[in-house]
């Protein structure tokens, strides 16, 4: 379902939401799975069987332009998101799969920055990395704790 400011949104924009441009955009936010594009088409294809790759792709990037889906590269290529609004990401370093997770500490030190450094920051991006609940193994711990501990200065860096 795409609630009706949106399809205002696209309309002041200038946009046609095109039946395949409706399709995409739900899609991909019926799903928290940070799609890729071959998977958006997947799903599309069962409600558009002649739609082409090379259509959701454009329009995949024509919405994220817009602002109405987040665009994220990582090793697995560009992965969509639904999810527009602030928010980390949390990869799971066995399963790949990668989750919402609020948005967190980081907007302190993005905050501070531009006194320490002089930088203007226009966006920042923080990323987790370990094992989700389900590949965990039980009672395990993802750290040892003595790695954490140090002498001051970073470790493994
Ligand atoms: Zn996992
Ligand atoms: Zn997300």
């Amino acid at each position: 379902m795409i609630p009706n400011k949106t399809i205002d949104a696209l309309r002041d924009r200038g946009l046609r939401l095109t039946r395949p441009r409706r399709i995409i955009l739900d899609v991909v936010r019926a799903t928290d799975a940070h799609p890729t594009a071959a998977f958006v088409y997947r799903r599309v294809r069962r409600r558009l069987p002649r739609v082409s790759l090379a259509t959701v792709y454009r329009n995949l990037q024509m919405l994220a332009a817009e602002g109405f889906l987040a665009e994220r590269a990582d090793a697995a290529g560009m992965r969509f998101d639904g999810n527009t609004g602030p928010h980390d990401h949390f990869t799971c370093l066995t399963c790949g799969r990668i989750y919402d997770v609020p948005a967190g500490a980081a907007g302190a030190a993005r905050r501070r920055l531009p006194a320490r450094t002089g930088f203007e920051v226009l966006d920042h991006r923080t990323e987790y990395y370990g094992r989700c609940g389900a590949c965990r193994p039980p009672g395990g711990r993802s750290f040892p704790t003595r790695q954490r501990r140090s002498n001051g200065k970073p470790q493994g860096l």
